[in-house]
């Protein structure tokens, strides 16, 4: 069986720097996949690589077996891939649950017109996006904040709604960019209950960028540490903590967990 997604000797320079260095790993399906490693290492990079920011100068990224790059960026969501971003992105003046209602958009197949005329077939499909909203909001303990506009909400809640936008397309594989940062310790922990029921409830593969190691661990089935763009070392997160090369780039470095925008 071929691995849900698949870095196959991946390359991207930035003028002169090689910021993703001939990188290959490969995703199962099912799995809690986390890429950790200093700053400038080039895990934003990877990441952005996957949500089809950037085109690899040299190699090729696989979804199911087939090549991402084979489609326009546009169709991302169509292939199964959605994502969280470092620094939320939603819809400020809009609440909770229209919010969660625009992650469904991919799924229209209606067309405007029909819309207008409001045929029995919009009206069956707009049963089928609420209900699946009103599942992920169910899913996620989103019910209090349902009908409340994002402007006002903590930025924890927050960060879930955004969570809640990205699982409610149903995706594949979900790109989680950092979901720890800025939250407490207890909103941590929730993270990772989340975490760990959307992988057995909802039987999605995860892939995170993530700077807390003890999030890291306590959900990745396994981890890649990068540096300098490269692999330092690919295992359970134990193998990859203790591994001489990932002791080796930690030393001497200020992980304060300040990090840089996607
Ligand atoms: P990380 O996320 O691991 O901290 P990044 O992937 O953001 O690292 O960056 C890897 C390297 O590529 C860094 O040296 C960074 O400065 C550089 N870089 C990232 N994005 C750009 C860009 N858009 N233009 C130029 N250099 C970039
Ligand atoms: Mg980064």
């Amino acid at each position: 069986m071929s691995p849900l997604l698949e870095f196959d000797n991946v390359t991207l320079r930035f003028g002169g720097l090689v910021a993703v260095d001939r990188l290959s790993f490969q995703v199962a399906e099912g799995e809690v996949f986390a890429i950790v490693g200093p700053n400038g290492a080039g895990k934003s990079t990877a990441f952005n690589l996957i949500s089809r920011f950037y085109d690899p100068a040299e190699g090729d990224i696989r979804l199911s077996g087939e090549s991402l790059l084979s489609h326009p960026p546009h169709d991302l969501a169509r292939s199964g891939v959605a994502r969280t971003f470092q620094n939320i992105e939603l819809f400020d003046q809009a609440t909770v649950l229209e919010n969660l209602l625009v992650g469904r958009q991919r799924f229209r197949r209606s067309n405007i017109v029909s819309e207008l005329l409001f045929t029995p077939f919009v009206r069956t499909e707009e049963r089928v996006h609420r209900h699946a909203v009103e599942e992920v909001i169910d899913f996620l303990d989103l019910q209090h904040y349902r009908d409340k506009r994002i402007a006002g909400l903590p930025y924890g809640v927050r960060k879930v709604v955004e969570l809640g936008r990205a699982l409610a397309t149903k995706p594949k594989l979900l790109l989680l960019d950092e979901p720890a940062s800025g939250l407490s310790v207890e909103e941590t922990r929730d993270m990772a209950f989340w975490i760990e029921d959307i992988k057995k409830q909802m039987g999605i593969t995860v892939l995170m960028v993530e700077h807390d190691m003890h999030l890291v661990s306590s959900v990745s089935d396994r981890v890649l540490a990068m540096a300098d763009g490269h692999m330092l070392a690919l295992g359970t997160p134990d193998e990859v903590q203790n591994h001489p090369k990932v002791l080796e780039a930690y030393l001497g470095v200020d992980d304060d967990g300040a990090e840089d925008a996607a």
